[in-house]
């Protein structure tokens, strides 16, 4: 974005008294415009086992360039994330917001205007509770079916078991959980 059209939009906020809005909704979106955001999550959804990885699943997108969380998370959920932004070399920052009464912990920011559609999830994919505790990390055609509608963030912590697995006698993690279930 030109200098130009960022000088002539502030005059156009300045107009229409706009610059609180603007304000608002940095505050919301943890310093970033709305716009610059490509995915969030909620204080609720933060805390749940599945969001490191969804996180790490979206630092994947090179759009992304930032990690930002909000200082009220607690450190040991916190570093997590900072654990994926060094592995994604994405830069992380903490920023009070001092809106307590806000809903967003984590945003992932571009450097530019994404306008995505859906910033914030309904619900974080959940990994069925057997995929856990699955004997290991080859699953039946079945399974990675399952896990491909359920929790597809998850695909690449499996593998199909192939032919010759089947040959050297490797069996399904989750079936043989189930079993012993
Ligand atoms: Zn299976």
């Amino acid at each position: 974005m030109n200098q130009k059209s960022e000088l002539e939009k502030y005059t156009e906020y300045g107009l229409s008294g706009s610059p609180q809005i603007k304000a608002d909704e940095k505050r919301y979106w943890l310093g970033e415009f709305r716009e610059r955001v490509i995915f969030a999550l909620t204080y609720e959804q933060i805390n749940r086992k599945e969001a490191v990885k969804i996180v790490e699943e979206k630092c994947k997108d090179h759009s992304v360039k930032k990690i930002i969380i909000e200082q009220d998370v607690q450190d040991v959920i916190a570093e997590k994330f900072m654990d994926v932004a060094n592995k994604y070399q994405k830069d992380y920052k903490m920023i009070d917001t001092q809106n307590k009464k806000g809903e967003i912990a984590l945003v992932l920011v571009s450097n530019e205007a994404v306008d995505e559609k859906e910033i914030v999830m309904d619900e974080i994919p959940m990994l069925p509770e057997a995929f856990y505790h699955s004997k290991n990390k080859k699953l039946c055609k079945k399974h990675m079916e399952i896990l491909q509608e359920k929790a597809h963030f998850f695909i690449d912590e499996f593998e199909e078991i192939t032919l010759l697995d089947k040959m050297m006698g490797i069996k399904c993690g989750v079936c043989e959980h189930m079993k012993e279930s």
